[in-house]
């Protein structure tokens, strides 16, 4: 190996027919290699796409032990191709490597042979260079993308709050916890009372963060580490954040579809536009659906994912589930005016599978304070964050959503595991 100047002129994207005779100089992975006579033919990728490389055994000569993912530069003249795949290629002058492969690959990168995730996962960085991998995560990027688009439209801002965290915000089921110099830490969970409080002052506030959650879940939805988008808006109840939730949803999707053409097709799966307006049952009317199905359940129990699947068979796309119990509810949680046993809450379904929980929130502290004792919580502990009540704390609702749920729907994909690169769960610290 030897240390050259990189200076790429191009990316493969932009190198076309019409640059006949231009000498260009590209940078990018051997991903094949096919020696013809007096002929090697190189396919290289970078990461805007691929091109055919002819050396001839002169030039070749210089580099005669590359493997397949080394990293070289490639310098050459635009020429006509014959080959069908191709718009054009490279006839080179000079190839270098600038990085070798070291064979054999722990996996296939480009994915012929398939490989178990968990091989994959071991050795993500290369994976990375198989395009469906790499199209998820670029597909990841446009819904981030398009997700901050349409919150800055709506007067959104975003915020950032701590993830180290020195009391357990919401009652201190499923929390990791640390030592910080000698006190007792904890990662958050959600950014759930912070949120709330920057409603003064910012009024509609947006976070797009990494929440934690020690829950020993061996399921296709469930990370320990998962990705939240919240929001939390002033003067608005549920039915409004319901209705930011849906244009957001209904956004994305739209604007996935459109901007990630080349990536649907790498990865073999149209996105399909969901219907709006979605669907609204209550928690009331999710309970006689299931009844009918003979899963007896009474006022007050919890929709088990057993339950959720049942509801799935009439439901099997986007709605919402709203107006729960009261009690199944954590205490931020405001009650419905003409009936306390309810709550003005939701969560947005895809079938079974549960996106996003949200509400209308008491401002009220001293009812909030009440709702604390009612769930065996103590309320001096929240009195860091019950002081901002007191300071002018407006009407407010909100939700959050798992970014990584999201994504296995809009990419029809069943384990969130394939989108988001290094997962955490109960058996995967590493790497
Ligand atoms: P579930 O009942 O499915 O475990 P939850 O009701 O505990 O979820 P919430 O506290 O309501 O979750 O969090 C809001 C959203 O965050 C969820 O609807 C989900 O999309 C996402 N989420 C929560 N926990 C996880 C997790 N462990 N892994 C991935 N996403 C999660
Ligand atoms: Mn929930």
């Amino acid at each position: 190996m030897i240390s050259v100047k990189i200076n790429r002129t191009h990316y493969i994207e932009d190198i076309n027919a019409d640059m006949k005779g231009q000498e260009v100089i590209l940078g990018g992975w051997v991903e094949d290699l096919r020696k013809m006579g007096k002929m090697t033919f190189l396919t290289l990728r970078d990461v805007t796409g691929i091109t055919q490389i002819i050396l001839t055994d002169d030039v070749m000569k210089s580099i005669d032990d590359i493997t397949r993912q080394s990293v070289v530069r490639v310098t050459g003249k635009i020429q006509d191709t014959k080959a069908r795949d191709f718009e054009c290629e490279i006839k080179a002058d000079e190839i270098n490597v600038l990085a070798k492969a070291v064979h054999p690959l722990p996996i296939d990168p480009l994915g012929r042979l398939e490989s178990h995730i968990d091989n994959r996962l071991n050795s993500r960085a290369l994976d990375m260079r198989n395009q469906k991998t790499a199209s998820i995560f670029k597909i990841r990027h446009h819904v981030l993308a398009s997700l901050r688009k349409i919150f800055i439209e709506k007067k959104f801002t975003e915020i950032t709050t701590p993830k180290i965290i020195g009391s357990a915000s919401e009652g201190g089921a499923n929390l990791f916890s640390l030592d910080y110099f000698g006190k007792q830490a904890y990662l958050a969970q959600s950014p759930q009372l912070y949120k709330e409080q920057m409603t003064i002052g910012l009024e509609r506030v947006f976070e797009i963060a990494s929440f934690y959650r020690a829950e020993k879940s061996h399921t296709g939805r469930h990370l320990s580490e998962f990705t939240s988008v919240d929001i939390e808006a002033a003067f608005m109840d549920y039915t409004d954040v319901m209705n930011v939730l849906e244009d957001l949803v209904l956004n994305t999707f739209k604007y996935v579809s459109e901007n990630c053409k080349k990536e649907q097709e790498i990865i073999g799966n149209k996105i399909t536009m969901p219907n709006g307006p979605f669907k609204k049952i209550t928690y009331s009317q999710a309970l006689e659906e299931l009844n009918r199905k003979d899963a007896k359940l009474e006022f007050g129990d919890d929709l088990l994912d057993s339950h959720l699947r049942i509801i799935e068979e009439n439901h099997p796309d986007f709605y919402f589930i709203t107006d729960w119990p009261i009690k199944l509810k954590p205490f931020y949680i405001m009650e419905k005016e003409d009936n306390p046993e309810l709550s003005e809450s939701f969560d947005l379904q895809y079938g079974y599978l549960e996106l996003s929980s949200g509400g209308s929130r008491l401002h009220n502290p001293e009812k909030i304070k009440i709702r604390l004792s009612e769930q065996n919580l103590d309320p001096a502990k929240f009195s860091e964050h019950l002081q901002a009540f007191d300071w002018g704390m407006p009407p407010h609702a909100g939700w959050g959503l798992g970014l990584e749920r999201l994504l296995t729907v809009i990419l029809g994909i069943d384990n969130v595991r394939e989108v988001i690169l290094y997962p955490r769960d109960p058996e995967r610290l590493k790497p």
